[in-house]
């Protein structure tokens, strides 16, 4: 392998601004982007498309393998509902399989990548040359998750929207299957005090400390 390709795996819960630092992380070493839970928004929307049981591996394991014919910018991809379904379609063994290959794939091209999700660090791609655990207080991201809803019209309420992130936190962290877990050798970004500008600049921070 060329030691200089650079692969960065971000990862962290919901809400805690991943996805917009692995965004910036991409644009400022000029790496391609992969955010994974489109993958399993994807399954989940293929399941609920057609009317599977989401309490049967085999029909979820079935929508994975149908993720192509989902529209990336089918707006539904973004909704609660969908990141419900997603969080209880990836507890399964056979659906992260499938998904597997596509972000292994994505890790290991010739550009290197940045990559964010909640395994890529410990499962998809342990080699990374730079792992970022990015998190901030359910508090902090039930507010910006209320913030996002409010602002997209949505009809939310924040106590709502704080319960649904902490039992997607506890679905995700006690799952058998790759658990959202900081990998041994990932850094600890908390972005409960911080705003995006100071979050992104921190985290080319330890980005570039990771690459020497
Ligand atoms: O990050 P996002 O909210 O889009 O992810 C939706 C769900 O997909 C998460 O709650 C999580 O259960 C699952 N996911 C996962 N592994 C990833 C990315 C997402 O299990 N790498």
């Amino acid at each position: 392998m060329n030691s200089r390709r650079l692969v960065i795996a971000v990862d962290g819960p919901a809400a805690s601004g991943k996805g917009t630092i692995a965004k910036a992380l991409a644009r400022h070493y000029g790496l391609p982007h992969m955010d994974t839970g489109m993958l399993y928004r994807s399954a989940a929307l293929a399941l609920w498309r057609f009317g599977g049981d989401p309490g049967e591996e085999f029909e979820a394991a079935g929508a994975a393998r149908e993720i192509g014919n989902i529209d990336p910018d089918d707006p539904e991809l973004r909704s609660e509902t969908i990141g419900e379904l997603a969080s209880r379609v990836s507890a399964y063994p056979a659906v992260r399989q499938i998904l597997k290959e596509r972000q292994e794939e994505f890790a290991g091209q010739p550009s290197g990548a940045v990559l964010d999700g909640r395994d890529i660090g410990t499962v998809i791609y342990p080699t990374a040359t730079s792992k970022l655990f990015v998190t901030a207080s359910p508090e902090v991201r039930a507010e910006r998750r209320f913030g996002e809803l409010q602002a997209r019209g949505a009809n939310a309420h924040y106590d709502e929207v704080l319960a649904d992130i902490r039992a997607r936190d506890q679905r995700d962290s006690d799952r058998a299957a790759a658990p959202l877990v900081q990998a041994e050798d990932a850094d600890l970004l908390d972005t409960s005090n911080l705003g995006i500008d100071e979050a992104v600049a921190e985290a080319i921070r330890l980005v570039d400390a990771r690459i020497g």
